[in-house]
């Protein structure tokens, strides 16, 4: 599409903002008919039936890592190779993930040789990356270490230095698939170089966040090694934390989280947790269980909501394409699978992009979030969520987005 003048774009710009939109991309929440989906789940435990396969009853107390059958599913789900490597929690993932790195600075791991909290502790940062990742960090007051990410994954020739000459530096955050927020997926030798690195700190930990697992978008389905596997066979397999819920499966707040891990850290996180809970939500696992079945039924499942959400992805980019293709003002991702599609503006512009936008009622997750200490030193990634919306407010906010980007440029 031919450039607009600044002075064409400031009018189309007043336009967009005398419509008084209020359109939101700002998380990554499911929209209504994908939390359709799961609603039969609601009618599958009822005042007669509540027991799990082996009889237990789900409304007591009792079985702290989860019961069999959703052990049994999340030993595919996490990619572990048995159920002992398993802990179900409760609703959520990153509560799991915050509470290992609690019991980390509070009494260290195994290998610690005292806790976190009483010595100074780094964390590599792989950016763009999940914000929240990064909240739990400056909540403990652990150190962030910015690393670029590739089309890869982590920058291994960074991360394998860092790690290798600074013992502070106890571990490092990897969403391995579909990543939030660039969709990229680890290739199989980033993830050998993560599970087989010369770390200084004994007690290094990845803290592998597998929350878009069976997220695909498209047929073009992306691979992710096996991490735990290949951190069995170069005998690192403590640094290995894997995560991953139900949160974008059914229901998002409602759904069923899980670690997976090699046994001496699943005993740490139990002994944990038996301080914190006698046991999780039972009643929801077993809604789950009948619901899902096993690993093919969540996959099945999955085909239904990319069947909701690749068209609303691919209008994204479509406008994106149309509106800013030519202009070499912005580059985007165009991903596979996951939640999410990352812009880059040009350097300088994000902030400005985004206060834009939200005056002309478009809100954008916050420039500078997916960046450690919400600080995206070239201040040009901005995160796009375009799943809960609908299909026409995804296309009309998307336009304004693009009138924002040409307008901060032209500004510059
Ligand atoms: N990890 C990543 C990478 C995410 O994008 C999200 C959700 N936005 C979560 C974890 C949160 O998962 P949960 O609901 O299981 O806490």
């Amino acid at each position: 599409m031919a450039s607009l003048t600044k002075k064409e774009l400031q009018k189309k710009y007043e336009e967009y903002k005398a419509q008084g939109l209020a359109l939101d991309m700002t998380r990554g929440k499911p929209g209504v008919e994908q939390l359709d989906l799961s609603l039969p789940m609601l009618d599958l435990v009822t005042s007669k039936d509540y027991k799990t396969v082996a009889g237990a009853d789900t409304r007591n107390y009792g079985g702290l890592d989860g019961i069999p059958e959703m052990k049994e599913i999340f030993k595919d789900f996490l990619e572990v190779s048995s159920t002992d490597e398993v802990i179900v929690g409760g609703n959520s993932s990153l509560t799991l993930m915050h509470d290992t790195i609690s019991h980390a600075v509070t009494h260290g791991f195994p290998e610690s040789k005292k806790p976190w909290g009483e010595q100074k502790v780094k964390f590599l940062c792989p950016s763009p990356g999940y914000d929240r990742h990064f909240s739990i960090c400056e909540h403990f007051g652990i150190e962030m270490v910015t690393v670029p990410m590739t089309s890869k994954g982590p920058d291994m020739d960074v991360v394998e230095k860092l790690v290798a000459e600074d013992k502070s530096i106890k571990g490092i955050w990897v969403v391995p698939k579909y990543s939030n927020p660039t969709g990229i997926t680890c290739s199989k030798k980033t993830v050998k170089r993560l599970a087989t690195m010369k770390t200084a700190a004994k007690d290094f930990r990845i803290m592998y966040d597998n929350a878009y697992t069976v997220h695909h978008l498209s047929k073009e389905q992306d691979e992710l090694a096996n991490i735990l596997e290949l951190a069995k066979e170069a005998g690192t397999e403590n640094r290995v934390l894997i995560f991953g819920s139900f949160s974008k499966i059914s229901f998002a707040g409602a759904g069923v989280a899980a670690m997976g891990a090699a046994k001496v850290n699943i005993d740490w996180m139990k002994g944990h947790l038996s301080m914190s809970t006698i046991g999780p939500d039972k009643l929801n696992q077993i809604r789950h269980t009948r619901f899902f079945k096993d690993m093919k039924g969540v996959e099945k499942h999955m085909k239904k909501h990319a069947k909701i959400i690749a068209p609303k992805f691919e209008a994204v980019i479509e406008i994106l394409e149309k509106e800013l293709g030519d202009k070499g003002i912005a580059t985007w991702t165009n991903p596979n699978g996951g939640y999410f599609i990352s812009l880059d503006v040009p350097k300088g512009c994000a902030k400005e992009v985004v206060r834009l936008a939200a005056e002309a009622g478009v809100k954008l997750t916050a420039a500078g979030a997916t960046f450690p200490y919400k600080n995206d030193p070239k201040d040009e990634n901005i995160r796009i969520a375009p799943t809960l919306p609908s299909m026409g407010e995804i296309k009309l906010a998307t336009r304004v987005l693009a009138v924002c980007v040409q307008l901060a440029a032209a500004k510059k």
